[in-house]
């Protein structure tokens, strides 16, 4: 028994209406997709076929209500349905963590092309937030051993459920703390160290789009009075935390490539790069530790 099946007419008709209430049709769109399956694609289906009936996930109504309370007051639609897709996964996501961005996932290409020639290391993600880093070198390096910190407790949570649930045979474990420091036992000893760190500038944080600023973690934002004080933080201890020949790469606001690859160099890292994101940015800061 198909359970919500409604007709393409009535269905873009109720569209309409929800489009008409307010926000982005993309994020409407998106929200029907990743919420009750409408793929862009069975989308245009039904635009070119609007007499058939088809299957929804959810029942409009469940739709209806979500899409209104993200018109009511920003929340994130990644908050209001606790999922967000993210390189070739699903995450269950919350206020406690970042929603991770699409920008974040050209890092572990960039990253897993630095080590195809190590069969079995030790990584490390930094301020792990729902656990994407985590998950994607979990699956793609399946012989390494894993380390995720957090200093937020409903973040670390957050990113083992998403682990247990993606990837159920991980050698993963988890630290609750600031940057390198929980890992202290096993500095020295890293063959890759990946993070996100919170890069933008405090005083920029006013001007970001309510759906930002109101509802995702400060903490997970805020990078100080110049955007660099967690990269700093990570870089320099990269210097004792990275294995001889290991690799730090680094996620950056659009203007800090400069300063964090000249940072980088000045400490005395080797190989100092960087790499750009899709839109053209120099986003990502890579060195390696002598
Ligand atoms: N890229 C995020 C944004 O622009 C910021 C993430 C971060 O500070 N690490 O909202």
């Amino acid at each position: 028994m198909v359970v919500n099946s409604i007709s393409g007419n009535t269905f873009l008709h109720w569209r309409r209406s929800m489009m008409l209430k307010g926000g982005r049709k993309v994020d409407f769109d998106w929200l029907l997709d990743i919420a009750a399956g409408v793929s862009w694609r069975k989308l245009q289906n039904i635009i070119l076929n609007p007499d058939k009936c088809f299957s929804l996930e959810i029942p409009i109504e469940e739709i209806e209500v979500i899409w209104e309370s993200h018109l009511k007051d920003n929340t994130p639609l990644q908050y209001l349905i606790s999922k967000c897709p993210w390189r070739d996964f699903e995450l269950e996501v919350s206020a406690h963590a970042l929603i991770p961005r699409q920008e974040t996932e050209f890092l572990i290409d960039i990253a897993l092309k630095k080590v195809d020639n190590i069969n079995a290391g030790r990584w490390a993600d930094l301020g792990t937030g729902s656990g994407p880093i985590a998950i994607s070198l979990a699956k793609s390096l399946p012989n390494w051993k894993g380390h995720a910190v957090d200093i937020s407790k409903g973040a670390l949570q957050l990113a083992k459920r998403n682990l247990e649930i993606l990837v159920p045979q991980s050698n993963v474990k988890f630290f609750l703390g600031d940057w390198w420091e929980p890992l202290e036992k096993l500095w020295g000893s890293f063959d890759l160290v990946l993070s996100n760190p919170p890069y933008i500038p405090s005083d920029l944080i006013e001007d970001l789009e309510p759906v930002v600023k109101n509802h995702e973690p400060l903490i997970a934002l805020d990078g100080g009075e110049d955007g660099m004080n967690a990269s700093r933080k990570i870089i320099l201890g990269a210097l004792n935390g990275l294995a001889k020949g290991g690799w730090l790469i680094l996620e950056h606001h659009y203007d800090q490539s400069e300063k964090i690859t000249s940072f980088m160099k000045n400490i005395g890292m080797e190989e100092v790069s960087f790499e750009k994101d899709l839109s053209g940015i120099k986003r990502y800061a890579i060195c390696r530790r002598k």
